[in-house]
């Protein structure tokens, strides 16, 4: 069998994608690689591809226990023996597997970092014929990445140990260019096959929000997104607790995820999510690593992360089966003081070593993120030193139209507005008041405070929200400020260079984004390659292949992706296959899976398309 058949018969995919066969050749050809891929990009094959064709067995590790289970459960069903070992196997299945591996019987075995150091399974594994070593998650390795991981420092001196060196297979999503040294050096690399691929997913949509009140905002976006998954990421255990409250409380399946609960409630919740009985899971960023759930379909930043390799991470656990999918930030300037005081915090107990410096250089850059108004995408990109097209289309900022208005006309009437109700009450007041003076509203505290005789009074009859957005404007520019006691409006010193000196005033503001909540829409999903539009009559079929598939995945036990991926099931809803040899063009349907699921989804299909006599 060559890779193109193990790539067909096992995984049904019919090509393979950027990158990976260069990565599975240098595999193949004994040398040690270095795979840098998005996350979603598809590296479990650069190593499983390679670990069917050569003799032996792949020694893979692996971080996480749930990570583990999910590749070795997806592995089985695409008909691979494969295994793990981990604290969740009881010590007879333990010893059984033990038993196995020794026979050789496994074409790949699972393992995390800690397993390497122990005795017993080191004297075992120099007994074994080993492939090749694949490290996932090799980031852990390097203290300048986010999870660094002590034991991943014991992998070289493992992998010198074995009476003869296989090849090493190094796989990351973390694209900085420190980190990628750190794994090479520290893995003990031998002039690896490197390769790194674009980090665009264009599959996801980029937006950032600021909405006045998060909570309301954020249950309003979940709503819209009723019967999808997704994740809301918040900074703090506090926050996960009020949020998940809140989205219970309005009839939510949500579920949560932070350091301070239980394991046992922390893995229930996780399956709970995995399993899709409970599609919304609200976390802190120690839910993660190892998601392998490729149909959450969106994830919402109800606070800004601390870095953008953190945010693109966690953003990037949307759409990794190439369906479109969201990535929603929720920015507020309080976000900022949150993430400096976490540094702060970080750096002084947790690390050991000081870092605050470079961090808070980091943590400019994902505010400039917030507050760029260019392609988000583009500014993703140029982080990550990658080039692209001026627009993308598809984020909320290219989305949107984005217009400099001068606003000097508005600016004065307002400074003007403050002053003169000041000088005839002696006293100043909150914005609230002086916006209804300004748009001339007619109410009793107006009349009673004789503000209706001021010069000032409806000069300025704008939309409420509008000349909100002005004064907030003039705050962001340094001309006024809310006094924090009485929460009353004044002007600074700089004010007086706009009302005397001719200054002018500049504001950005968001004509009006095209899909200002709207979930993917069919225009928008044209404008992605890999996902399949499909017409009224496809996507009637798609909703009863995804509810036969989830019966199925219940029966079975597994997750529903396990059995087959949203995007699969979205070019089996495509081609429609009629017969068992069309069903293996569909992309994602291996030989093994077509004979255990073939019949069922056939008779699916053809059952939709009899009920419309055809
Ligand atoms: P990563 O580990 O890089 O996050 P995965 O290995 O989990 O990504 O792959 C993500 C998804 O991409 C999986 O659903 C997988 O089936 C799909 N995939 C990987 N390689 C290919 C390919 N060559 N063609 C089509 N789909 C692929």
């Amino acid at each position: 069998m060559d890779k193109y058949s193990v790539l067909k018969q096992y995984f049904g995919h019919g090509a393979f994608r950027p990158g990976q066969e260069q990565l599975v050749d240098g595999v193949l050809a004994g040398r040690d690689v270095l795979g840098v891929m998005p996350t979603g990009g598809g590296k479990s094959l650069c190593y499983q591809v390679p670990a069917l064709l050569l003799p032996g067995t792949a020694l893979v590790v692996s971080p996480l226990i749930s990570l583990m289970q999910d590749q070795v459960a997806a592995l089985r069903g695409a008909g691979v023996a494969a295994a793990f070992l981990n604290s969740s196997l009881t010590s007879e299945q333990f010893i059984d597997t033990c038993r196995e591996i020794r026979r050789g019987a496994y074409r790949l075995i699972y393992v995390a970092p800690e397993r390497l150091e122990n005795e017993y399974f080191a004297s075992m594994a120099q007994g074994l014929e080993i492939s090749l070593v694949a490290v996932d998650e090799a980031h852990c390795v390097s203290q300048w990445g986010q999870d660094f991981r002590p034991s991943y420092l014991k992998i070289a001196e493992f992998i010198g140990k074995l009476p003869k060196r296989p090849p090493v297979a190094a796989f990351t999503a973390t694209a900085t260019a420190r980190v990628r040294e750190d794994i090479a050096q520290l893995l003990g690399l031998r002039d690896p096959v490197s390769v790194v691929t674009g980090f665009d997913r264009a599959n996801l949509f980029f937006e950032v929000r600021r909405p006045k009140q998060k909570l309301p905002a954020v249950s309003a976006l979940v709503q819209e997104r009723r019967g999808k998954s997704g994740i809301i990421y918040c900074a703090t255990r506090a926050k996960v607790e009020q949020v998940c409250a809140a989205l219970i409380e309005e009839g939510v399946s949500a579920t949560r995820y932070h350091a301070g609960l239980s394991e046992e409630e922390r893995t229930g919740n996780q399956n709970d999510f995995q399993f899709d009985r409970c599609p919304v899971m609200v976390a802190t960023n120690a839910f993660g690593m190892g998601i392998d759930k490729s149909n959450v379909s969106f994830v919402i930043h109800y606070n800004m992360p601390k870095n953008l390799e953190s945010y693109y991470q966690e953003a990037g656990r949307a759409g990794r089966d190439g369906e479109a999918a969201e990535c929603i930030l929720l920015y507020s300037a309080g976000d900022v003081v949150t993430a400096k005081m976490l540094l702060e915090r970080s750096n002084e107990r947790e690390k050991g070593f000081d870092t605050l410096e470079q961090d808070l250089r980091l943590l400019d850059a994902m505010v400039g993120y917030c507050k760029t108004t260019n392609c988000l995408r583009g500014y993703l990109l140029d982080y990550f030193g990658q080039g692209h097209g001026e627009r993308c289309e598809n984020c909320g900022n290219c989305r949107s139209l984005y217009v400099e208005l001068n606003i000097t006309r508005q600016a004065q009437m307002i400074l003007s507005c403050i002053k003169r109700v000041k000088d005839l009450l002696g006293y100043y007041v909150g914005p609230a008041l002086i916006i209804q003076v300004l748009r001339g509203s007619k109410n009793q505290r107006i009349r009673e405070l004789g503000l209706e005789r001021l010069s000032t009074y409806g000069i300025l009859p704008e939309a409420r929200e509008k000349v909100q957005s002005y004064i907030e404007c003039l705050e962001a520019g340094g001309y006024v400020y809310v006094e924090k006691e009485h929460s009353t409006l004044r002007p600074t010193r700089e004010a007086g260079q706009v009302l005397f000196h001719g200054q002018e005033v500049m504001m950005m503001a968001r004509a009006q984004c095209e899909v200002p909540s709207a979930p993917p829409t069919r225009e928008r999903k044209r404008l992605e390659t890999s996902v399949q539009v499909l017409d009224g009559e496809q996507s009637g079929l798609l909703d009863r292949l995804k509810a036969a598939r989830n019966k199925l995945a219940q029966e079975e036990n597994v997750p529903a992706y396990i059995v087959f991926s949203n995007a699969t099931l979205a070019d089996m809803a495509a081609k429609s296959p009629r017969s068992l040899e069309a069903f293996l063009e569909v992309s994602g349907v291996g030989r093994v899976k077509a004979s255990k699921y073939g019949k069922y989804f056939l008779d699916v299909i053809e059952e939709y398309y009899g009920d419309r006599g055809r």
